[in-house]
């Protein structure tokens, strides 16, 4: 670690597009600054096909991105290490970070930049399939169902997108729907027509059915006729929005009713120091870009926050 007493001005937690825009831009302020990030940095976006509306970039993949995001703000000598937080404890000077490795770092500002995770569908034969036909993410395991049968859940942009991707792998995609009108883009919707994917509006998938070698077949209610019937498919790509990791946020933050946090307009939230940016952020549109900004945002006020607060100590 950098901070050999473990105390840094600035603390982010998580390293997607918010967490590493909020490290370039803490980096930039002349912050002490360290990024902890349990997995790989780039969080939802490292897992991301491709990338057509981030501005400068018509067509990038998600990884290439997170990876220019992550070189850009390790340009600036951004600390980043690879830990799990496990609990904030706000003090009354500094707040501390416990780690899963068992260390505890302090810092004056904190930003909680962790995220979401997908949101499961809840069906029978959904957990115990997991890896074995079922997935969450169509870039890592699409590969597996080459020439075979995949049915894709979801109508928002992502289930959109990963289904468009499928037919380039698989023989067959299937796209389940719960309504009659998508929540995806109207470009992606334009696609989706112009694809051959076969689209199953009105129905939810009501159990995934797996033998020996994992899952053979999903079964399917239209809930405007009560229709039930099974589809042979060997791959459950489910992508139906995602939860937010929101397990970290000490006590006494607001949140909304879904779980997301509420903070102003500077991501600041109602205990001073402690800034929240990105997916976890209560917001209107769940966008790269968005996050992005917010870190950006929550690093500039955690500067301009750091600065004030340590005038006034010197000050008494
Ligand atoms: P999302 O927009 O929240 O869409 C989730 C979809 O899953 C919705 O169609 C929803 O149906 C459906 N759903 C939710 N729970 C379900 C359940 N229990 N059973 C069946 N279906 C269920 O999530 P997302 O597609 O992951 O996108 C997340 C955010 O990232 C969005 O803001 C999106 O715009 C953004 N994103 C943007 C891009 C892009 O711009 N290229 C790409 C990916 C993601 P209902 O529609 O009926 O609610």
């Amino acid at each position: 670690m950098n901070a050999e007493d473990g105390i840094y001005d600035f603390i982010i937690l998580g390293g997607g597009p918010a967490g590493l825009a909020a490290g370039i831009y803490g980096m930039r302020a002349v912050l002490k600054t360290i990024l902890i990030e349990k997995a790989t940095p780039g969080g939802q976006l490292a897992i991301t096909k491709g990338v057509e509306n981030y501005p400068g970039f018509e067509d990038i993949s998600g990884l290439d991105l997170s990876d220019k995001m992550l070189n850009h703000a390790q340009s600036y000598g951004l600390e980043v290490i690879q830990d799990e937080a496990l609990k904030i404890e706000p003090g009354p000077d500094l707040h501390s970070v416990k780690l899963a490795s068992g260390k505890v770092l302090k810092a004056h500002a904190i930003l909680i930049a962790t995220g979401g995770a997908p949101r499961k569908l809840g069906v029978p034969g959904e957990d115990e399939n997991l890896g074995r036909g079922v997935s969450y993410c169509a870039k890592c395991d699409g590969y597996f169902f080459k020439e075979r049968v995949v049915a894709v859940i979801g109508g928002g942009d992502t289930a959109v997108e990963e289904a468009l991707y499928l037919t380039k792998l698989a023989s067959k995609v299937y796209l389940v729907h719960r309504r009659d009108s998508f929540r995806a883009g109207r470009l992606l919707q334009k696609r989706l027509r112009e694809s051959g994917i076969e689209v199953l509006l009105n129905s939810v998938v009501t159990r995934i059915c797996d033998g020996e070698d994992g899952v053979y077949s999903i079964s399917v209610k239209n809930i405007s006729t009560g229709e039930e019937k099974d589809l042979e498919t060997e791959g459950v790509f489910i992508f139906v929005g995602i939860t937010p990791n929101n397990g970290i946020i000490p006590p006494g933050i607001a949140m909304d009713r879904s779980g997301y946090a509420i903070t102003n307009e500077k991501c600041e939230t109602n205990i001073p120091g402690i800034y929240i940016a990105g997916d976890l952020k209560q917001k209107y549109a769940k966008q790269i870009v968005v996050a992005a900004a917010e870190g950006c945002v929550a690093a500039l006020a955690a500067a301009s926050y750091i600065d004030e607060k340590k005038g006034e100590e010197e000050a008494v």
